[in-house]
């Protein structure tokens, strides 16, 4: 359970002790029912702002429990629409999350965890090392946050939910998917789960233990590299868990749920952007229905990567259409205020 302020965080405090709880006061069971949505559905700040509860059950409520909600700390904003918001949680520990505006759709992307314990060499959440653990209290209060903007801005709540903020969703697998599940249910918010993507490094255990706990998000694996020689450079885990062990892995997500797979590949110069390696990946993708996702690389301050030219992208999706791939290159939202995919760390680091 979480402790803050001395107070627990109420979305983090099992029902049964809920419910002893509201029997000490006095209650019955149903006010359980009732509390529900207005903990995961109601965008409610404080506890007085809860309607059909007596005030003496409200005044208990807040004095025994905390409810967690993220002033943002600054928030900056690219010309492109993307917004980048700062939330500070307990502790003082800092985590972001983005707004991301296109034409037909409002997507929040939110972090998961307080930096990343994966350390990706291409990555600014990886460098800044790993902080612990967010709750799914934490990630709902920065969907209400992000969802609070979007109406103010564009007059209309979120569609779209991707989990690739900072952190290795995968490894808070108890989180994360509380926190799915309580927003895609009917107390929560009924947010699809095709609306929510969830991206990975590719934790095999882990993403068969999502196909078997049927949740249907969409799967994003950041794939990176054909070989496990490059991969393993790229992204330290490869070396625990080889790119077999995570198509294995796959092929079970795919007869499970029937879904299609994404690949993200960031492209990089001269490292993974050449022929052989577009014909390579087309052959790791072909085993099961799958696309891919070419993410632009974005640079951030002390990183020796750089993107290709723009010829050798347009070459690489090529390769991989012509041998049979479906590929799309992600544009880059928010580069310009290190809001786009890699660039999160701590916002006292950017100078806007
Ligand atoms: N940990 C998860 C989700 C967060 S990272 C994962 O790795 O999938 C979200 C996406 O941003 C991943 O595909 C990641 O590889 C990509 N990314 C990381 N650093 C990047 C950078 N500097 N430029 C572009 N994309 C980057
Ligand atoms: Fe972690 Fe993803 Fe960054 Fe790798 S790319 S360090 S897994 S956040």
């Amino acid at each position: 359970m979480e402790q803050t302020n001395n107070k627990p965080d109420i979305r983090q405090v099992p029902e049964a002790e809920l419910l002893k709880f509201l029997n000490e006061y006095g209650e019955k069971p149903f006010r359980l029912k009732q509390l529900r949505p207005w903990l995961w559905k109601h965008f409610i700040n404080t506890f007085d702002e809860i309607k059909n509860m007596p005030s003496g059950l409200l005044n208990a409520l807040t004095s025994t429990y905390l409810l967690t909600f993220f002033e943002s700390v600054r928030t900056l904003e690219d010309m492109d629409g993307t917004e980048k918001t700062a939330f500070r949680l307990a502790g003082d520990t800092v985590v972001e999350g983005v707004l991301i505006p296109a034409a037909d759709r409002l997507t929040a992307c939110l972090s998961t965890q307080a930096g990343c314990p994966v350390g990706c060499a291409f990555c600014a959440t990886g460098k800044m090392g790993f902080k612990r653990n967010l709750t799914a209290s934490e990630m709902y209060a920065q969907f209400v946050s992000l969802n609070r903007r979007a109406v103010q801005e564009w007059g209309r709540g979120l569609t779209n939910i991707v989990l690739m903020g900072m952190g290795e969703p995968l490894l808070n697998y108890e989180q994360v998917v509380r926190f799915i599940t309580m927003i895609n249910t009917s107390d929560g918010h009924s947010f699809s789960a095709r609306r929510i993507t969830l991206s990975t490094v590719g934790i095999p255990q882990y993403i068969k233990r999502l196909a078997d706990d049927s949740l249907k998000v969409n799967l994003a694996v950041s794939l990176h590299a054909p070989t496990n020689e490059k991969r393993n450079a790229l992204v330290p885990l490869n070396k625990t868990y080889p790119i077999e062990m995570l198509i294995e892995a796959l092929m079970y997500y795919y007869k499970k749920t029937k879904q299609t797979i994404t690949f993200e590949y960031v492209l990089l110069r001269g490292i993974n952007d050449g022929r052989t390696d577009a014909v390579q990946l087309a052959a790791l993708c072909r085993q099961f229905p799958s696309k891919v996702n070419i993410i632009e690389f974005n640079s951030f301050e002390g990183v020796a990567y750089q993107k290709p030219e723009a010829v050798m992208t347009g070459n690489f999706c090529r390769i991989l259409k012509e041998q049979g791939v479906n590929c799309t290159l992600r544009q880059s939202k928010g580069s310009t205020i290190n809001a786009a995919c890699g660039q999160l760390s701590h916002i006292v680091n950017i100078s806007y």
